[in-house]
């Protein structure tokens, strides 16, 4: 995709701290990271989202996130990591050219996950037969 900057950033067109490469994927440092370290690992075919990402393209991306969430914890010396993905602007993608998130966490740090809500067995019930069609 000639406009997707994660593209760009794989042709070396855009800068990038780059910490990883490999056929098929490509992992840097994300420029406005939530703790240093903060790392995005990309697929080198361009893909919007999980949605669009086939399964074998999905493979290599989680590979490699799960080969740099070893590689963060140990360069940052943390004491966690989230793996996040941000899938359609509802859910707060901003880049679409689909990435992973390796975010390494302190403890203590003091940041939230999402918020959560209570639910009725009859709410979840209901929600899961709706899932299970599909
Ligand atoms: P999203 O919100 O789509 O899940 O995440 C996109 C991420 O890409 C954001 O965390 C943002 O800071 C990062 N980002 C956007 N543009 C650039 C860039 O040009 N260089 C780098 N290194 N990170 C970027
Ligand atoms: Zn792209």
């Amino acid at each position: 995709m000639n406009d997707c900057i994660f593209c760009k950033i794989i042709k070396g067109e855009i800068p990038c701290e780059k910490v990883f490469e490999d056929d098929t994927t490509f992992a840097f440092l994300d420029r406005s990271p939530v703790n240093h370290g903060h790392t995005l690992v990309i697929h080198k075919h361009h893909h919007a989202d999980i949605f669009d990402t086939p399964e074998h393209d999905l493979a290599d991306l989680f590979r490699t996130a799960k080969k740099m969430s070893a590689a963060v914890m140990k360069a940052t010396k943390c004491d966690g990591i989230n793996i996040g993905m941000n899938n359609k602007p509802a859910a707060g993608q901003t880049v679409f050219h689909a990435h992973v998130h390796v975010i390494p966490r302190i403890a203590g740090d003091g940041f939230k996950l999402w918020p959560q809500k209570e639910s009725t067995t009859e709410q979840r019930v209901k929600t899961a037969a709706a899932i299970k069609q599909f």
